[in-house]
């Protein structure tokens, strides 16, 4: 059976590519692609859960396959999905670990991560290459005609190898472009069974701008939904105004398994009008970092939870959204009426419903609703938002300029509690007094535009935005100072915003130090543990990269990392390697003078050497190196016999 998998938009690219690349003749396999083609990579004569669903959700990127669950086992038959040949075969300590890719005949490739090892072959081809270059990590890319597999023939086994948390089987299917397919609605697996239409927790409406309003107020404010006769409803009606953003927080289950996976089919109407469609059936690895503003960045570091929009939001340039009025968004006016439906769907065609109304209402000074923030400031896009307790007789704050100053009134109130919605695009405060006196400084340091690259000096410090930095223009608070427990601070706002790329920056150690070449730049959005990220010391400066906001300062790390003699049997031996502050960057072992391999699994520390010729003795002098990201170094000299 043949499935029209592609889009004609899609079929006309693969057409062009085939008619330029390919001899003429081959396309017709590759205008759908056979349902029965891929056999399942893994017990394919049982049922087999998913810990991971392609187009899921997660940290920086929508998951790119399946990940099928091995019952915390590792060592399975890993099988070839279909026939074709081993086009790559790479070896690293984080990422997909041991992992295999075939390409098959009709131009897709599968991919096997986190394999606890691969097939004797294979094996003995990677040893021999990671002689030849002296490093376990290792990416090679066999010929055409040098590891052609059948389907079915055992390729590897199944680990945990890599940044897996868990023994299972990461599995892929990837179109001409290497772009990721999902391979339940390409290959229709029968070892997964799902029956479970996808479960909505939450929705949220977000204010798109300052005279936005949700039930009288600026913000993002998440509900609870009931479910009634299979459809999950909001129990009141919503007041709105002005421009409003839909999220939606949902998981899909699979029988038998617990795993919350993602939900890739996803369509909101307003009045029966289709304002916003996804269909996540294909993602391009260029693509990935849109993660972040697919979902909400700030929501998510406020609450844990992975909204999902059902808006595209600017900077976003994923291209599975379709059938879009208005990119999503909802104009609310006073007096309309908005009834809002959704409909959620999984790769098995299992739909849940959502209904909603909205009731359009104008804005209001004094407000009849309860507000939750207390006093102090909160960021939401462009709009700077100020609160306080109400106050008998004064209820205005004052706001510092660079220059100047200006009295603002409350934009709203309820009862108890005065709001301020600062426009940031025409005000940029250093700080605010409040109405008993207090102040708060603000740190608003400048507007980054999201367009063009774009510099920011200070008296200690400067930062540079290349024009592929940032998503969206922001307003950022940046401050370098000495805190209360003497550690120096270089702090470039919260971590709120998503930063597509990186920034770089530069500062001058405000502190003395005595020995600048130990120290590092470290993350320290948890204290207790900070994160290496480097940097280097020139001429006075200490310059590094950040791919997030936070705080940052410096550590000194000169404690070089500590090794651990574990076993030697069976020709190989095994030694644990830690270290406390930066992390290990190198090792390297020598038998009698000689490279000798030693694989690592930084999960558990160790390292273990593999002879080329297995039939050698282990015996003479070894000696290892290991190195930390500081460049302390240790060193372990031993006499095998
Ligand atoms: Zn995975």
């Amino acid at each position: 059976m043949k499935i029209n998998y592609y889009s004609k938009l899609r079929l006309n690219k693969l057409l062009l590519f085939l008619l330029l690349t390919l001899p003429i003749g081959l396309h017709a396999q590759y205008e759908g692609i056979d349902k029965d083609y891929f056999e399942f990579p893994i017990q394919p004569d049982k049922t087999n859960f998913l810990s991971g669903n392609m187009g899921e959700l997660r940290s920086s990127h929508f998951h790119a396959g399946l990940d099928i669950k091995t019952a915390g086992r590792e060592g399975l038959n890993v099988f070839a999905a279909a026939e074709g040949y081993i086009s790559r075969v790479r070896v690293s300590t984080g990422g997909y670990g041991n992992c295999i890719y075939i390409q098959h005949p009709n131009g897709t490739t599968t991919v096997y991560a986190h394999l606890q090892r691969f097939n004797p072959i294979i094996a003995e081809y990677v040893l021999k290459n990671q002689y030849k270059r002296k490093s376990f990590t290792i990416n090679l890319f066999p010929k055409r005609n040098e590891f052609q597999v059948k389907q079915g023939e055992v390729i590897g086994f199944s680990g945990n190898s890599g940044s897996s948390t868990g023994p299972h089987l990461h599995f892929e299917i990837r179109g001409l472009n290497q772009e990721v397919l999902d391979p339940l609605r390409i290959a229709g697996f029968e070892q997964i069974k799902d029956e479970l239409a996808p479960s909505v927790q939450r929705i949220a409406l977000k204010t798109m701008n300052i005279d936005s309003r949700v039930n009288d107020q600026f913000g993002r404010f998440e509900f609870a939904l009931q479910k009634e006769n299979g459809t999950y409803r909001l129990a009141d009606t919503l007041d709105v105004y002005g421009k409003i953003g839909l999220e939606v927080y949902t998981y899909d289950q699979h029988n038998g398994a617990s795993n919350k996976n993602g939900v890739p089919l996803i369509d909101m109407k307003v009045n029966d009008e289709l304002y916003f469609s996804q269909n996540i059936d294909t993602i391009d690895f260029a693509q990935q970092k849109n993660i972040l503003i697919h979902t909400n960045y700030q929501a998510q570091k406020e609450s844990r939870r992975r909204y999902n929009k059902l808006y595209v939001d600017d900077g976003n340039t994923l291209d599975f959204y379709d059938a879009k009025v208005n990119d999503g968004f909802i104009y609310a006016s006073p007096g309309e009426i908005k009834e809002v439906s959704m409909k959620l769907q999984d790769a098995f065609g299992n739909t849940s419903k959502v209904a909603m109304t909205l009731r359009g209402v104008d804005k209001k000074r004094t407000i009849p609703t309860e507000i939750k923030s207390k006093k102090g400031s909160y960021v939401q896009d462009n709009t700077l938002m100020l609160f306080q307790p109400k106050d008998a007789t004064n209820n205005n704050i004052t706001i510092y300029k660079e220059q100047g100053s200006v009295i603002a009134e409350p934009t709203y109130q309820d009862d108890n509690t005065s709001v301020f919605l600062i426009d940031l695009r025409q005000l940029l405060p250093q700080s605010v007094t409040y109405n008993d006196g207090s102040q708060e400084s603000l740190h608003f340091a400048d507007r980054i535009p999201a367009a063009n690259a774009h510099s920011y000096l200070s008296d200690t410090y400067s930062l540079r935005f290349s024009k592929n930095a940032l998503f969206d223009t922001v307003y950022i608070r940046a401050r370098h100072f000495i805190d209360d427990a003497q550690m120096e601070v270089f702090e470039v706002d919260q971590d709120r915003y998503p930063l597509k790329g990186s920034v770089y920056a530069e500062f001058m150690p405000l502190s003395q130090y005595d020995d600048l070449e130990k120290y590092h730049v470290y993350s320290i959005k948890n204290p207790q543990n900070p994160g290496f990220v480097g940097g280097k010391y020139d001429e006075g400066k200490f310059s590094f990269n950040f791919s997030s906001f936070g705080k940052y300062t410096l550590i000194k790390d000169d404690v070089a990392p500590t090794i651990k003699k574990g076993s030697v049997k069976n020709g190989r031996i095994s030694l644990t390697i830690r270290d406390n502050l930066s992390g290990i960057n190198s090792f390297e072992a020598k038998l009698n003078g000689e490279w000798i391999l030693m694989k690592y699994e930084p999960k558990r520390s160790l390292i273990w050497s593999e002879r080329l010729d297995k039939n050698k003795p282990l015996v003479g002098e070894f000696e290892l190196k290991v190195a930390d990201n500081a460049g302390n170094e240790s060193f372990l000299k031993l006499k095998l016999e």
